[in-house]
């Protein structure tokens, strides 16, 4: 049985199509250098004196076994699950988790539950659950508790969602604020071009689909045009404009390159 883990699932829920990339079709981006920082941060926290200053007083208290990076799999009745918890803690009756984050904190406490749902099987006498996200560049943390009940409830739910994963045949594109990060987006914009010829749009499935595509082309601009801008600034251009939407004027003339448009942001 394959394991489904929070990223699979993650990834599913943002973008079907995006999942059919990483997870059917196996491809593997490149890291950003914001993945490559974190997976950084995360490699420095090995032991308790590791821990982050604003985080150590919390730590000391709640986690007393404290076991670092592991990874845990389970067997449930119709799929099986795994992560990689960062560290966690477990004493009699009680369990503590804490993930670390380099900034931003997930705005959902998922991510926790699969964890606190995996240590429920690895260790069946823990009925509490107290959880962190720890923003180590943020200075902060977020804490969550749950009870078994509140756990069990939580895997109904993960069930549902990993029968429509393992049972999917198609994977339609889900553009949004996602697609500007998103590795894929080329082969994405290759696969969804608008068409050339629009007739009228008459029905609301016609007026999905091509707000899709469209939005799936914003982004694919959007990207082209930070790295023509990275490119530009990094050889010299310095004085090139930039209007509100990132527009650059590329034109010949030596007065637009410049930039001496009238009303037009200088970066
Ligand atoms: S570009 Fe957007 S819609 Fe396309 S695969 Fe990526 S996230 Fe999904």
């Amino acid at each position: 049985m394959e394991h489904l883990s929070y990223s699979r699932i993650k990834t599913f829920s943002q973008c079907p199509k995006l999942y059919e990339y990483r997870y059917i079709a196996n491809r593997v981006p490149a890291p950003s250098q914001l993945m490559l920082e974190g997976a950084d941060e995360h490699l420095k926290i090995a032991s308790t004196e590791q821990v982050p200053e604003f985080f150590k007083p919390a730590f000391e208290r709640n986690f007393p076994l404290p076991v670092f990076e592991e990874t845990i799999e389970a067997d449930f009745l119709t799929f099986g699950l795994k992560g990689v918890i960062d560290v966690y803690s477990v004493q009699n009756i009680s369990a503590s988790i804490a993930d670390w984050k380099l900034l931003n904190i997930p705005e959902d406490d998922t991510q926790l539950k699969i964890y606190a749902l995996l240590l429920s099987q690895k260790y069946p006498q823990v009925v509490f659950f107290q959880c962190y996200y720890v923003s180590l560049k943020g200075n902060f943390f977020k804490r969550y508790t749950y009870t078994i009940e509140d756990i069990q409830e939580f895997e109904a739910s993960l069930s549902e969602i990993a029968d429509t994963i393992q049972t999917a045949k198609d994977f339609p594109p889900r553009p949004g604020q996602h697609c500007a990060w998103c590795a894929f987006i080329k082969e994405c914009y290759q696969e969804n071009q608008i068409p050339l010829e629009i007739t009228q749009i008459t029905t609301l499935e016609q007026a999905i689909e091509l707000a899709r595509k469209v939005y799936i082309a914003e982004n694919f601009l959007d990207q082209i045009k930070a790295q023509l801008k990275t490119f530009l600034l990094e050889h010299g251009l310095d004085e090139l404009v930039f209007d509100e939407n990132n527009r650059m004027y590329l034109s010949p003339s030596i007065a637009l390159r410049f930039g001496k448009i009238n009303g037009r942001k200088k970066k």
